[in-house]
């Protein structure tokens, strides 16, 4: 439900908790998830109460969105890669549309002029899914072990403003945009995500379990944040 305090607007989710919970997404909306004994009124003066907080961290989100911006296809732009960045070249005598080779993205320059820059695109998210599910895969098998947890399938998608999530039965998700990330992130994201196989809420229990894999884990998260929206098309 949409409501408003304070200039504030935020959609308010019930959920059986002992107290009320104000986030930032990274779409930028204003998330409140409240306990189902807090009627509207308390809602509100909960917002109100944090009004400040709100309005700061809007505002940084501002400032870290103003770096979302969209790639054009052209000669030299350079695109991520773990954490790299490539330059595109276009070339002529290529088989595949696109392929990351001796340190550049090889565009076919046919497929750009026959397919399109919707095409394109799409071709680099093929590229970054086919990638990303062997990368997932693998680290996965190697973290699963450290967080003592059995997780399902794992899948690179488009998951929106979500760098992942988890699925009952163990299954995990992950945005095809990470692959852009550093290694280091990536392992982060995955950590992120076995944990919560233990703990589905992010409780000090499981920041502790993320703590006990990657004792340095703060700084990764936060190069997520800083960076999360370059990490992009
Ligand atoms: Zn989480």
């Amino acid at each position: 439900m949409k409501m408003c305090a304070q200039d504030i607007e935020f959609t308010l989710i019930r959920s059986d908790r002992k107290t009320a919970d104000i986030v930032i997404e990274r779409s930028g909306d204003v998330i409140v998830r409240a306990p189902a004994g807090l009627d509207d009124e308390q809602v509100r003066a909960a917002v109100a109460d944090r009004a400040l907080w709100v309005h700061r961290s809007l505002a940084e989100w501002e400032d870290l969105n103003s770096s979302r911006r969209h790639r054009p296809l052209v000669q030299g732009q350079g695109f991520f890669y773990l954490g790299r960045s490539y330059r595109l070249k276009f070339v002529t005598d290529a088989d595949v549309p696109l392929r990351l080779k001796n340190g550049q993205w090889e565009l076919s320059g046919a497929f750009f002029g026959r397919e399109g820059e919707a095409a394109t695109r799409k071709a680099f998210r093929d590229f970054y899914i086919a990638k990303g599910v062997q990368i997932f895969t693998e680290r996965v098998r190697s973290l699963a072990p450290l967080v003592g947890v059995a997780p399902g399938e794992v899948t690179v998608k488009e998951l929106g403003y979500h760098w992942a999530s988890c699925g009952v039965g163990g299954a995990l998700n992950f945005h095809w945009k990470t692959v852009m990330a550093p290694q280091t992130v990536i392992d982060y994201i995955i950590v992120h995500e076995l944990c919560h196989l233990h703990h589905r809420d992010h409780s000090d229990a499981f920041w502790n379990e993320v703590d006990k894999v990657l004792p340095r884990y703060r700084e990764r998260k936060q190069w997520l944040r800083i960076n999360g929206a370059a990490l992009d098309l």
